[in-house]
């Protein structure tokens, strides 16, 4: 049996007056993330390690934030089609591990409901989601 491990990173400006997508969870908040499709940071990184994992490129070369068929595309839909990726290279998720950057809002009330969604699209059991949230120390 065969095991990789990938990593995934994203990083989105915040803007007043934007819904703010985090893990497939429109969260309340002041400021939302700005980007070509809902700007869902956390399942952007998600995509990133596990197309990493299985040397299938990254996000942006399979959606690519030019083509108009993402402008404001919600990032659920991408989570699903890399799993289709996944699939057809016969690959399967073990686990995911995940650290959120955020100064505000607090991410923690929202956490089982993010591992909820994610688990459902990759089809794994919510104790193989982990999310950790941290802030930047207000480095911004
Ligand atoms: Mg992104």
């Amino acid at each position: 049996m065969k095991i990789r491990v990938g990593m995934g990173y994203d990083v989105h400006v915040l803007e007043e007056g934007r819904d703010f997508f985090l893990g497939g969870v429109k969260v309340p908040s002041m400021k939302g993330a700005v980007g070509h499709s809902d700007a869902d940071v956390l399942i952007h990184a998600i995509c990133d390690a596990l197309l990493g994992a299985a040397n299938l490129r990254d996000i942006g070369f399979h959606f690519a934030n030019n083509d108009s068929r993402w402008k404001g595309m919600d990032s659920r839909f991408f989570l699903q089609e890399v799993m289709k990726m996944l699939q057809e290279k016969g690959w399967k998720i073990e686990n995911v591990d995940c650290t959120i950057c955020l100064e505000k809002p607090k991410v923690n009330p929202h956490i089982d409901t993010m591992k909820e969604i994610l688990a459902q699209l990759m089809k794994i059991s919510e104790d193989d989601v982990s999310i950790k949230a941290t802030t930047s120390e207000k480095l911004g």
